[in-house]
């Protein structure tokens, strides 16, 4: 608690102190119209952090550019060595790459890499021998001097220099060269498809390298910052200066980023559970705000994540934290980049982007179409913050109010070529309340129990659909959860309900009787099937009922010992809704029929409640089984013996008794199946005996009980006479057929 006592008081005074023009937020404490302030500006900084990734992704979709071409599904890159030397002056480098390649097919004899025109290619190597290679059309094909057979691997070397392409700022992403507010950098930024603009590589997110080193020369005062671990910081000759980093994690091109400045570095050790990793904060030397940021909520977040989603992914290596040019914000994997001098918050920042350590650097969405699972969890993860930070659910629960998001449109990218893939409503914001409401649905141990399993799962540094999610959890929970992601990510909208309730005397059994209805009314027609948390106050203390809802109109009936003075619906809102209490009107209690049995004895009642006794059923349509006939009136009942095995569907009218009278149609459905009496066993004993012969005299000639559905007529002739009892005998003592088997 004292700590995070201590990391409240550190975001507000980081807050207040620094920044003198933002209002600063006790999350304990939100008003509505705080919460509707912190909804505009996250909704802002979805926008910041997206719209040069929109942009490139949208380029590339409409030039059916990003799937990769036929030749870049015969080879599996496993790694990249980067050597790239910087020259601020021209804004230039000279750069080569190394590549550990497999071949997937029987014989490969080509190699197709994304490098941009302007970037002028002087040599190919494969396996140390220079090779024939083309390039244009933004694509470089080198020709292998021999064809490469199937899981064989081969080393190959592209040299080449030039200007590249910087399409930093709100397009699709490259290496830009750039004063930031004073502080010379050069950096990199590519999501989803910008790495071609800087260095020749496969480049889709589908195909990760399995590691990848980078050497990367620039003016000796300045510092080379990227992903994984420094291994050697060499100065050279003319003031120049070499790092050499190594990451040794599955990794894709986009995540793969340089920033290279004059930074003032700060770092920390992380110590979770047995292990012990560097933390780093790189920042201009005049980002004051960010320096103080990172330095202090760093480590408290890597915690709090940790301890909700399983330890930080690339505990191996390292987090930084780094500055980098204008409109800068990307989780590229160990080095969150950050442009200091944007005016949004750098708390949200730093809490967002990390959390792509887990989603979207870890485990990737496998295409557009489930961007979600990158920003929809990134954005959940941000109330993980608050709730671990604050100690408290109430921050969490405000931070969700702040999320929320009532309005049209699916989750589910249709077709990222011309829709927003990356709406901050839907795949941010209504993506967060699924994870949320996901939590809401399983409960917290179970919840964090299979998020855990699925962050260490086979998807673990791989890439995932939401349907892989989803056959995931219901493995995990033993249940089919396909529903759930199903109306949530594909269907549109939210339930709008309506709900009622009455508490009256049980006079039959005694205690209480609590009566709820709830509808679902929204015009979306997705009806949404969730377990609806209530509270209920009664006179005995507080009682958390949860009822699964998933009809348009639904009836419960709960028998309870108090009496319920008060519903609380939904209260703590685990469910994206718009929840209303309407009076209770009348109501068809009788939810389902019970099923019969050919030949049986068949009887069912109807009941209302609510509205005016007494209660007037009419049959409203459709087929009642064969040989059951329904009484209508106040009396409301089905009797009768089946004649038919099948399945009959039909619709019955209750009006009540005010005026104008209250009226309702419910649906139902009768099975009647096979008889169960066994041929022959007149007296139901489970076996036919002379029992049955005496049973069925004492019917016949002294007025005793009649046998069951057809279990008195072994003969078959359609009734019970004395031929069944002499039938019965014949097949007792003398061998004689089968009780029915004359029957069809
Ligand atoms: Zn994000």
């Amino acid at each position: 608690m004292m700590k995070s006592l201590a990391i409240i008081f550190l975001i507000l005074s980081l807050s207040t102190a620094a920044i003198a023009q933002r209002k600063t937020y006790d999350y304990n404490n939100l008003s509505s119209d705080q919460i509707e302030e912190i909804k505009n500006q996250l909704l802002e900084l979805r926008r910041y952090e997206s719209a040069r990734k929109e942009v490139g992704i949208k380029r590339f979709l409409l030039n059916q550019a990003t799937k990769m071409n036929a030749n870049q599904a015969n080879f599996d890159v496993n790694y990249y060595g980067v050597h790239v030397n910087i020259a601020f002056p021209t804004q230039s480098i000279i750069a080569s790459i190394d590549y550990q390649i497999t071949s997937q097919i029987p014989a490969l004899n080509s190699v197709d890499l994304d490098l941009i025109d302007q970037l002028i290619v002087d040599s190919v190597k494969v396996n140390s021998q220079n090779a024939v290679f083309s390039h244009f059309s933004g694509i470089l094909n080198i020709t292998l001097p021999s064809a490469i057979p199937n899981g064989q691997s081969f080393l190959m070397n592209v040299y080449y220099h030039g200007q590249p392409y910087s399409g930093l700022g709100y397009t699709d992403g490259g290496m830009g060269f750039q004063n930031n507010n004073g502080n010379l950098v050069c950096w990199t930024a590519t999501e989803p498809f910008g790495s071609r603009n800087w260095w020749p590589c496969k480049d889709t997110p589908e195909d990760k390298a399995d590691s990848v080193k980078l050497w990367i020369e620039c003016p000796s005062n300045m510092t080379a910052v990227t992903n994984g671990v420094l291994q050697s910081n060499t100065l050279l000759s003319g003031s120049r200066r070499l790092f050499y980093w190594k990451h040794n994690y599955p990794i894709t091109t986009y995540l793969v980023a340089i920033s290279v400045a004059t930074f003032d570095m700060v770092q920390k050790t992380w110590n979770y559970d047995g292990h012990s990793m560097p933390v780093y904060s790189y920042t201009f030397p005049n980002a004051f705000v960010y320096k103080q940021v990172f330095d202090t909520l760093t480590i408290p977040m890597l915690n709090i994540y940790s301890d909700a989603f399983g330890i930080y992914p690339f505990v191996g290596e390292k987090l930084a934290n780094v500055n980098c040019g204008i409109y800068g914000t990307m989780e590229h994997q160990t080095c969150s980049f950050h442009d200091p001098f944007s005016s949004y918050d750098p708390v949200y920042l730093l809490i967002h982007e990390n959390a792509h350590q887990w989603w979207g650097d870890m485990i990737t969405c496998k295409t557009f179409h489930h961007i979600w699972l990158n920003e929809g969890f990134g954005t959940y993860s941000e109330s993980i913050f608050y709730e671990g930070a604050y100690g408290t659910s109430q921050a969490y629960f405000n931070h969700m109010q702040a999320l929320k998001y009532l309005g049209g449109g699916t989750i589910y990218v249709e077709d990222p070529a011309t829709q927003t893939i990356f709406d901050g409503s839907l795949s941010y914001n209504k993506g967060a309340w699924v994870v949320h409401m996901l939590r809401g649905a399983l409960g917290d141990s179970t919840f964090f129990r299979v998020i855990k399993d699925w962050t260490s799962s086979s998807f673990r540094y791989g890439s995932a659909t939401t349907q892989d999610l989803a056959s995931f959890v219901s493995d995990r929970v033993g249940s089919n959860m396909n529903w759930f992601f199903n109306q949530w990510i594909y269907g549109d909208g939210h339930p709008d309900y309506e709900y009622s309730w009455q508490c009256r005397r049980d006079t039959i059994d005694g205690g209480f009787k609590l009566e709820l209805a709830i509808e679902q009314i929204q015009e979306s027609g997705v009806l949404f099937t969730m377990p609806v948390r209530t509270r209920l106050i009664t006179t005995g203390g507080n009682r958390d009922t949860t009822f699964f809802n998933n009809a348009w109109s639904q009836f419960y009936s709960v028998s309870l010992p108090d009496s319920v003075t008060n519903l609380q619906f939904d209260p703590q809102e685990w469910i994206l809704r718009t929840a209303s209490r309407v009076p209770f009107s009348m109501h068809v209690a009788t939810t389902a029929c019970v099923d019969g049995a050919l030949g049986e004895e068949y009887y069912q009642k109807f009941e209302a409640v609510g509205g005016d006794e007494p209660y007037y059923w009419t049959f409203n349509g459709g087929d009642l089984p064969f040989g059951l006939n329904f009484v209508g009136g106040t009396a409301g009942e089905i009797t009768g013996v089946p004649s038919y095995e099948a399945t009959f569907f039909f619709t019955l009218k209750v009006q009540d008794s005010s005026i104008p009278p209250q009226e309702r149609l419910y649906s139902y459905s009768i099975t009647i199946g096979p008889s169960s009496d066994i041929c022959g066993d007149a007296d139901g004993s489970s076996a036919v005996t002379v029992s049955d012969v005496v049973f069925l005299i004492n019917y016949i000639f002294g007025g005793g009980p009649a046998p069951a559905g057809s279990s008195g007529d072994p003969d078959c002739s359609g009734s019970v006479t004395v031929s069944d009892a002499v039938h019965l005998i014949n097949f007792i003592f003398s061998g004689g057929p089968v009780p029915c088997s004359a029957c069809n």
